[in-house]
């Protein structure tokens, strides 16, 4: 497969056409950003991390009934992807407050919330992604009834895969934010990526933290969580 022209480049992947019209493949950066691109920096081998990381966790998704983009790892940042349409919704999962969730709702972080919380927000960088609700979804024509009862029912299967897995792995699955995209027939499937930059990761026993919440707090040793949570997962 040829790689052709970059057709997209956001502020943690490239997107590239390839010559097979239904495949796309992304190449992940290093670059990271936080609070809507004000904080900009450099994680050295998150791009390599996210990639093996996402693709790890797509698989196991993917062999428990979650239709996935993944096709093919192609190197330690490329992947063959399904050409999809993102829909424009950040779904998030929260099984602990952390995050903006705990300032909304002024819930101290780790608190273990008594129920699994569902999130939509507006992907919009101009308006600052707005959390927004399913009538705002069906109003502004985001997605149908139909389509967004499936993306909810994905969201808690994946939540229960997820939290499932990493749970042995010593890894608390705090919440995480993930896409859904709309092939070229219609189909719903899981798109973007699933990595320390998109997830809350917490070390079961200690609390630390595991992910891009060290990068966006200035905590330090941000590649070394990033290398934690790949050691865990793949072994390396
Ligand atoms: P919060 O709303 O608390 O900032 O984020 C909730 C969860 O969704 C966290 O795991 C966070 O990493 C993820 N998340 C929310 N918005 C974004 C975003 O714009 N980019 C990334 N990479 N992750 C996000």
């Amino acid at each position: 497969m040829k790689k052709l022209e970059q057709l997209y480049e956001g502020k943690a992947k490239k997107v590239f056409k390839t010559d097979d019209p239904n495949l796309y493949i992304v190449d992940y950066k290093d670059d990271a950003t936080a609070f809507n691109g004000q904080k900009k920096g450099t994680i050295e081998g998150k791009g390599i991390i996210n990639n093996r990381v996402s693709n790890h966790l797509m698989k196991m998704l993917e062999k428990n009934g979650i239709p996935t983009h993944l096709v093919e790892e192609i190197s330690d940042r490329e992947t063959v992807v399904k050409k999809v349409t993102i829909i424009p919704l950040e779904v998030i999962i929260r099984n602990i407050a952390a995050g903006s969730l705990s300032k909304r709702l002024g819930l101290e972080e780790g608190t273990k919330l008594k129920h699994t919380v569902l999130e939509y927000c507006y992907k919009d960088d101009a308006l600052g992604d707005p959390l927004v609700n399913d009538y705002h979804i069906y109003a502004m024509g985001i997605a149908t009834k139909e389509e967004l009862d499936l993306i909810a029912e994905y969201s808690f299967k994946i939540n229960k895969l997820l939290s499932d897995y990493l749970k042995d792995l010593n890894i608390e699955l705090i919440d995480y934010k993930i896409e859904f995209g709309k092939t070229p027939d219609g189909t719903i499937i899981l798109a973007d990526e699933i990595s320390p930059d998109t997830c809350r990761f917490w070390d079961s026993n200690t609390g630390e933290k595991l992910d891009k919440d060290r990068f966006r707090r200035d905590l330090g040793n941000v590649e070394g969580a990033y290398h934690e949570i790949m050691k865990r997962l793949l072994g390396e």
